[in-house]
């Protein structure tokens, strides 16, 4: 195993090359930049987000990880390009929860991540986007800890703010908003999430953004429409944000039912709504990059530069 703060360089001889496989070149030759890197010891878990979903938004902390872990637990939302470069012989163990495949429990996710830790295993348990944001992060490290086991957390990119910011569209931006509400479509029954003050919501945040909640998509929106949101509100829908199967739809609040309803857009969604989806006119950068001009230089109709107070 190499040791991830002095990562070995194996010298390859050409002959050699296409007997070894990519994620042995991966491991070996890519040493990390130098750091204090620290090492994941037998019978630790490390939590650790693995961003959105483009394998470059992954943190380094992550592909130090990555790279010593013997047992990476990971869920469906992880991109399998990440898990490439794990070592060749680690256990991947895939604990998903998505419509389709058979779902673990959350409990037993827990508890295998226990039990492993326990066998002496250096575990890292992989989830997609940040491990505290709406991904139950909290609940499997209090499980840990509560065993008596080794934990550190490893943030990471949330789908709500780099899956926007792919899209185009500033999480906050001074000419919108002053805050931003991070919602769940789901309460933990799978239903609209009762708690929620949508009345409150709609009044305090100009900019809110709602991830799962393409299941609930009508009673999200009737409520926020009932609640006083204006019905031309702009709104983006982004699907699977960061990977090459990106989708956005730009719509308003009074035609995001129907509009979805003809598209053919599926989870994972991050819908955002507020007035920051109109930076896309001018922030789309994918599509600048694809030849592109931008569709309007100054969306907001400020009229002045964009720094100008
Ligand atoms: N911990 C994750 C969120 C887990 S909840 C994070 O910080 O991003 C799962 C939800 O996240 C999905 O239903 C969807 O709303 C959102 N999500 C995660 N990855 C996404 C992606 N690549 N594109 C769009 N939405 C995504």
């Amino acid at each position: 195993m190499p040791d991830a703060n002095h990562p070995i360089c194996v010298a390859l001889s050409l002959g050699n090359i296409p007997a070894l496989g990519h994620k042995t070149a991966m491991t070996n030759t890519n040493p990390l930049p130098p750091n204090d890197w620290p090492e994941l010891q037998a019978g630790w878990v490390w939590l650790c987000g693995a961003g959105p979903g483009d394998p470059g938004l992954l943190t380094l902390h992550a592909l130090n990880a990555l790279r010593q872990a013997d047992v990476i637990i990971y869920d469906a939302l992880v991109d399998s390009r990440i898990l490439d470069w794990a070592r060749t012989d680690a256990n991947l163990i895939y604990a998903g929860k998505r419509g389709g495949k058979p779902s673990a429990k959350q409990r037993d996710i827990s508890l295998q991540l226990v039990e492993l830790a326990k066998a002496g295993k250096r575990v890292l348990r992989l989830k997609g986007g940040d491990p505290f944001v709406f991904g139950r992060g909290g609940e499997e490290a209090q499980t840990l800890v509560q065993h008596g086991i080794p934990i550190r957390i490893i943030p990471g990119i949330s789908a709500g703010i780099g899956g926007l910011a792919y899209a185009g569209i500033p999480v906050t931006h001074r000419d919108v908003n002053q805050s931003v509400t991070f919602i769940t479509g789901h309460d933990q029954s799978g239903a609209t999430p009762s708690a929620l003050n949508w009345q409150a919501i709609s009044q305090g945040s100009q900019v809110l953004v709602i991830y799962m909640g393409m299941k609930h998509i009508t009673p999200i929106t009737d409520a926020l429409l009932k609640a006083g949101r204006p019905d031309d509100e702009p709104v983006a829908v982004v699907t699977q944000a960061t990977t090459p199967d990106q989708k956005v739809l730009e719509t308003t609040l009074g035609s995001l039912v129907t509009d979805l309803e003809q598209s053919d857009m599926s989870p994972p969604a991050i819908i955002c709504v507020g007035r920051s989806v109109k930076m896309r006119q001018v922030l789309d950068w994918q599509a600048m990059i694809a030849g592109e001009k931008p569709r309007d230089l100054d969306p907001l109709g400020r009229g002045k530069p964009a720094e100008a107070t």
